[in-house]
């Protein structure tokens, strides 16, 4: 973080970037350079039933690999992207893989996998996501119902009139809609019954240690039974341990995501892991 001074954004903005380049100017060139050159990559985090126990679904995380071998995460680069124009890019990608990958696994496996992307607040402005996803869905001949897209409260906040219309119209293409780090945002619970959702992923802050915070836990169960209230699924993010996941369980909650299963994947090692013949077993969640 930077220093409390009258500059304090861009002394924060410039240890923020960190990394190889360290001039806002000279990392937006090298993330430009990364986008144009594929060199950005999805990774996949598994999404397991509390239910079954099985690899349901898997988010797409999108990641920088560094030269010096290292990865950058989304956090130091998803607001440079956001602020120059680049998330467009990002979220084609990251539509791009998911949809290609998705549609080779549906063909092939009997129990369907549901891949989520994360969108930008900025692509529920512009008008280019629904025939993105639309085309991409065509051209893989993927059924919409195996993606997942995720919103957060504060990104569809910004203009829910228009994003709910959005929404609509993807949810028109089968696509499911989750809103993310559910939580956190600071809107209105009003607009959860108006809007077309299927999801709601509950925000790692509720869900770490809740099992041991009676606080965390109380509000943890009040969120999960709202969400079940209103006919969504519910995803428990940033389960760590066994209590906490039992915890999401006897909340009700329908899956969960976080490192007690695996943290993001490669999509080549997920595959391997997750959707071979012999799959690796997760942790004895539903016992
Ligand atoms: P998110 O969508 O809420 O993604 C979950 C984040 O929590 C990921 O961080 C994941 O690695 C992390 N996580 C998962 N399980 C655990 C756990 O058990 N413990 C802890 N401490 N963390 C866990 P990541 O990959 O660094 O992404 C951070 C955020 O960046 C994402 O939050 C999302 O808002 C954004 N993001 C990531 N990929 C994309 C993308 O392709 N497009 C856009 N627009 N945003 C993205
Ligand atoms: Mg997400
Ligand atoms: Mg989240
Ligand atoms: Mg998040």
């Amino acid at each position: 973080a930077g220093k409390r001074t009258g500059r304090r954004n861009t002394v924060t903005t410039v240890s923020a970037y960190g990394g190889n380049a360290r001039e806002p100017l000279e990392r937006e060139g090298a993330l430009r350079k990364a986008v144009r050159q594929g060199a950005l990559e999805a990774w996949l985090q598994p999404v397991v039933s509390l239910a079954s126990g099985q690899v349901t679904g898997a988010e797409a995380l999108v990641r920088w690999p560094r030269t010096d071998g290292g990865i950058t995460p989304p956090g130091e680069f998803i607001p440079l992207a956001e602020a120059t124009g680049l998330i467009g890019d990002i979220t084609a990608f990251m539509l791009e893989r998911v949809t290609d990958w998705g549609a080779r696994w549906h063909r092939r496996r009997h129990a369907p996998i549901t891949l989520g992307v994360n969108l930008s607040g900025l692509d529920l402005q512009g008008d280019g996501v629904v025939p993105l996803v639309r085309r991409l869905l065509a051209e893989h001949r993927l059924p919409g119902q195996f993606l997942m897209l995720e919103i957060t409260e504060s990104r569809f906040m910004q203009d829910p009139h228009g994003a709910r219309d959005m929404l609509e119209e993807l949810r028109a293409l089968g696509v499911r809609i989750a809103i993310d780090d559910f939580g956190t945002g600071y809107s209105s619970l009003s607009y959860l019954h108006r809007l077309p959702l299927d999801c709601l992923k509950i925000d790692r802050s509720f869900v770490h240690q809740a099992s041991r915070v009676s606080g965390r836990r109380t509000l943890f169960g009040a969120i999960a039974s709202l969400g079940r209230g209103l006919g969504l699924t519910t995803v428990a993010e940033g389960v760590e341990n066994l209590a906490d996941a039992r915890l999401a369980r006897d909340l009700g909650c329908d899956a969960l995501q976080g490192y007690l299963v695996s943290p993001p994947l490669p999509a080549a090692t997920f595959a391997e892991r997750y959707l071979g013949d012999t799959p690796v077993a997760v942790p004895a969640i539903t016992a």
